[in-house]
């Protein structure tokens, strides 16, 4: 736009809206477009429509002044991001307890961390524009199977704590054993046990924790299953076999929590019967941020892939019959399933797994074979120090870590150890733990030996390996872990990979559901700076003072705009926000003696998770239908509370609607349940439709969670990482997620009440191994809030609105727009149906999804929450432009449809069938189609001089789930 576009003043005219900058380089459409895009609405400003679209009844009361700040500009946030940073305090962290330093290649950090290609991707569901980063998986798929030594790997797991939970779930489904009781080795760590606890409890599982190392395994208790760390908490790395084999002989399954790096030493789990192996794979090039966020691992035996939870990928072929990647089984995942999911992993970890593969990829076999040995080899250094010493090592084998015995003394050695700038763990008062990583440098051994009066002996220290334990199988032996040694090789690697795939950076992505907006280069750039970087979760508070202060304002921040009193940001995604509210609900229903309050009441349309959620926090599901406008049937809704009143623990309902409208019922939806004593969870992920405008605790919420990777601008990441916060009203704060090792008193699990005047404490079980659960990304919402303000806030809201009504508007002659509330409005999103066109012309929701890749474009969401059906988000970033082009586009491809109804082809042998075209299919060989070479790849003009190529053609998912695969294959397929 010139100087004369704008009317001469660039900020007068520009803006309109906010005197600050940030606002308009958030939000895509300026005061001249939305005055078109109303015009076309209907609608004089967008005030009026949002307040014409939200149901008056929840209309957000006014009055109390707003405790968020006025906004600032890009470089006033950074300054301000920076004296938050200066209050942490990164020091050498030698705490352990599977959190370890560690060195992030600068060309993974910069090419994939920093980069939008990378971080602004979405989930692959249409694995035919994402190849690069399903490629990215399947090397950590292939990565973690190869070290736990099974055959299969997932595309990773929330954190390690949480991936053991689901090993302990995973053998209950596949145990044959009858018993109820889970046994759990003492010597793991105690944030895993505190989780397995809490979980445990919740849907019934007995736990029996006992100390295996002295256990006879001919004494083993029946069980189901078994946990045991490896090397242990402590240290010590033990021979597992007996017990393996013991627990087997009863029928149970043996889920082995193995760290990463010391299995290129190690005998595999997969080589002494362990069944599930489990972990984080932080260790591997993954700041550890406070906590997270990380990718954290889970891989089984052959014959137990189909019970894997979270996300698979796998190699299919395309229309040509050429390799290519997709996410295999996906029926198994909670979307499709619902109340009979085993799981509710949507959102998971892949940035944070595309790391770690590539960390793999950089440093190959030999390379992380040496930083284990050397890590290894500052441990025996100091070991053998502390051998010739009055100070007594308590596990006489080891990798990483030593245990010492120090008689009374630890906390004088530990506080030491701290003036001189190392944190290490302090187990009691007569003992303190140490753990080494790749960090560690000999002049830090030398150092810490000094702390504990100690002087390194000369020459080789004796290793802490068992020689039966040593590994002796190869890993690692893809050619990708072998090739790219050099810097430019694995810059170009990545490079060659992120060109495959469709990000944000691209173009629009109109998901559903998923607000896929702008991910600011400003709220990202605190990400990787040290001090918010390189904290260990478990750091004194006063290290973390910064953090702390940050956590606490985004708390109070999200607390106002939700109308609920009090926050926790320790759910790691949308799902854990979800099973955080419901075990809260679950905890006051017990503490007010109502233990039959198990039933969880879930509408027809509602996120898969939901329902796989309130099944993990043991409650029955029972579902209440929806009519035909996609509201919630309200008589069905009085019934089935009239039916199971004694028993109801709450209703889960989302809102806005996941048909995209406001429901005008909710206020009466809210009160039927509370008269019938139960709890109302609000689903918040949709937040983007009512920020500013309307607050769930005002309109009959008790408990929702917000997904910051949607609303609040933290980037998906190509399917996580998430930060889900749970928010509450007062009554449910005592059981929110606490943690055992939280820094603040007040967020210790079993804390006590807070006095008056005191924040709300929140005193449940954990629902993340670290007590703020994925710290390093907070600052990309802390930030987003802080430049937009509360009323920058409320326009990118009403400009979300106003998108996804100017999209419905201008699509609905073309496609039936299949839900819309009050004055034929919709909220944030809209739905097209596409079930007329199909009837009448054989076109599919497929069909159009993959036609619009050749156009450039990123697919709606497919056949959620209606089949048949795209559902389309533009969200407030996008400008005009790029939404009319996404308009254009699927009138051009109804067009096309059009065509197949007059004859000119037969859908298979449509354009539209024949989507996506490679490069390749329309070069090579004689031409036979129907439709013209042109017609299928530059279907209009403008792609001629910007065209995004796939790199494979229409994925068979059934031939995939036929012949599964799941690890790299050879490079012979590609020939
Ligand atoms: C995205 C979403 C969820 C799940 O969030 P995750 O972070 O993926 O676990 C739950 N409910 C709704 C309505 C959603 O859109």
């Amino acid at each position: 736009m010139s100087l004369e576009q704008t009317g001469g003043s660039v900020f007068g005219e520009w803006s309109g809206r906010a005197a600050h900058g940030f606002v308009d380089r958030h939000i895509g459409t300026t005061s001249d477009d939305q005055a078109a895009m109303l015009a076309v609405v209907g609608h004089d400003s967008v005030e009026s429509l949002v307040r014409a679209a939200v149901p008056d009844s929840i209309h957000a009361a006014s009055g109390a002044e707003s405790t968020i700040p006025a906004p600032i500009g890009e470089k006033e946030a950074l300054a301000e991001l920076r004296s938050l940073a200066d209050r942490n305090r990164a020091s050498r962290t030698l705490l352990g307890l599977g959190y370890y330093d560690t060195v992030t290649p600068a060309v993974i950090q910069r090419n994939v961390l920093e980069n939008p290609s990378w971080y602004t991707a979405y989930t692959p569901y249409q694995p035919e524009i994402s190849q690069g980063r399903l490629e990215a998986l399947i090397n950590f798929q292939t990565m973690v199977a190869e070290l736990t030594g099974l055959t299969t790997a997932n595309a990773s797991m929330l954190d390690e704590g949480t991936a053991v939970v689901e090993g302990m779930l995973l053998a209950r489904r596949a145990s044959k054993a009858t018993s109820d009781a889970f046994v759990v080795d003492s010597d793991a760590f105690p944030q895993t046990k505190a989780l397995l606890a809490g979980r445990a409890a919740a849907v019934g599982i007995r736990l029996v924790e006992l100390d295996l190392a002295s256990t006879d395994p001919a004494e083993l208790p029946e069980s189901f299953g078994l946990f045991v760390q490896y090397p242990a908490a402590t240290g010590s790395v033990r021979d597992l076999e007996p017990l393996v084999a013991a627990s087997h002989a009863h029928g149970g399954l043996v889920v082995v929590a193995a760290d990463l790096l010391a299995l290129t030493l190690l005998r595999a789990p997969g080589e002494f019967g362990a069944d599930v192996a489990v972990g984080t794979s932080q260790r591997f090039g993954v700041p550890m941020g406070f906590g997270g966020p990380h990718a954290g691992y889970m891989a089984v035996r052959t014959g137990l892939e189909r019970q894997l939870p979270g996300r698979l990928v796998g190699v299919s072929q395309d229309a040509d019959g050429q390799p290519a990647y997709r996410l295999s089984l996906q029926t198994r995942e909670q979307h499709i399933r619902r109340e009979k999911a085993t799981s509710n992993i949507c959102t998971a970890q892949v940035l944070l797994a595309v790391m770690a593969s590539m960390y793999a990829v950089y440093h190959g076999p030999w390379g992380l074979r040496h930083i284990a040995s050397r890590v290894h080899g500052h441990t025996a250094d100091l070991a053998a120090a502390l051998a010739d010493s009055d100070l007594e090592i308590e596990n006489d084998t080891f990798f990483d870590t030593l245990q010492v015995f120090a008689s009374g003394r630890a906390e004088a050695l530990v506080s030491a150890a701290r003036e001189r700038g190392f944190l290490i763990h302090l187990v009691d008062a007569d003992c303190f733990r140490l753990s080494f990583d790749e960090t560690t440098t000999h002049d830090d051994v030398v150092a810490v030996a000094e702390v504990l009066g100690l002087e390194l002996p000369a020459g080789d220290s004796p290793s802490g390996l068992p020689d039966d334990l040593l590994r002796t199988s190869d890993y690692l032996t893809h050619p990708v872990f072998r090739t790219h040694r050099s810097e430019t090789s694995m810059m170009r690697y990545l490079k060659h990979l992120a060109d495959k795939d469709y990000a944000l950076d691209r173009g629009m992505i109109p998901l559903g559901s998923c607000t896929m907006k702008l991910n600011a280069a400003t709220e990202m750039a605190a990400v990787t700076w040290p001090e918010f970087a390189a904290v260990h979760p478990f750091a004194p508070a006063d290290d973390v003072a910064g953090y702390l202060d940050l956590i606490g304002q985004l708390e109070g921040w999200l607390a106002e705009v939700t109308g609920y009193d009090t926050v926790s940001l320790q759910p790691n995604a949308g799902s854990q926000g979800e099973l955080a509210g419901l075990l809260a609900i679950r905890g006051y229903h017990l503490a007010n003696g109502d233990a039959d309050r198990t039933v969880c009441l879930i509408p027809q349309s509602a996120h898969g998770t939901n329902a796989a959620s309130a099944v993990l926090a043991g409650m029955r599901v029972v579902v209440v239908a929806c009519d035909e406008r996609g509201n919630v049937d309200l008589d069905d809704l009085r019934a089935r509370v009239a039916a199971n009143a004694s028993e109801l623990a709450a209703l889960m309902i989302t809102y806005p609607s996941t048909h995209g409208v406001y429901e005008h019922d909710i206020r009466d939806i809210t009160d039927a349940v509370h008269e019938a004593g139960g709890q109302v969870y609000v689903d918040g992920a949709n937040l983007n439709a009512l920020l500013g405008f309307a607050r769930f605790g005002e309109f009959g919420g008790d408990v929702s969670h917000l997904n910051l990777h949607k609303t609040f601008c933290i980037p998906h990441g190509g399917g996580g990482p998430g930060v889900g916060p749970v928010a509450a009203k007062a009554h449910l704060a005592p059981y929110l997620p606490g943690h055992p090792m939280a820094q603040q008193a007040d967020r210790r699990t079993g804390a006590a009440p807070a006095a008056a005047g005191e924040r709300l404490a929140h005193a449940g079980v954990p629902v993340s191994s670290a007590p703020y659960g994925s710290p390093s990304i907070l600052p990309i919402s802390w930030a987003y809030v802080r430049m937009m303000g509360s009323e920058g806030l409320a326009q990118a809201t009403g400009a979300a609105v106003l998108a996804a009504n100017y999209v419905a508007v201008r699509l609905r002659d073309h496609y039936p727009v299949l839900y819309a509330g009050e004055g034929g409005l919709v909220a944030h999103e809209c739905i097209l149906d596409l079930r007329p066109l199909r009837d009448a012309t054989g076109v599919t929701v497929d069909d159009v999804a993959k036609r619009l890749v050749d156009y450039g474009f990123h697919s709606p969401t497919m056949s959620f929450p209606v089949a048949g059906t795209l559902m389309v988000e533009p969200t407030e970033s996008e400008d005009l432009a790029e939404i009319d082009r996404f308009v254009d586009a699927m009138i051009a491809i109804r067009a096309e449809a059009e065509q197949v109804a007059s004859g000119r082809f037969a859908v298979e042998a449509s354009p539209l069938r024949g989507a996506p075209h490679t490069a390749e299919s329309v070069i090579s060989g004689e031409w036979s189609h129907d439709y013209t070479r042109d017609e299928a790849v530059y279907p209009v003009r403008s792609l001629v001089r910007g065209k995004y190529w796939p790199p494979v053609r229409r994925i068979d998912q059934a031939w995939g789930d036929r012949n599964l695969f799941c690890a790299c294959p050879p490079v012979e397929a590609f020939a």
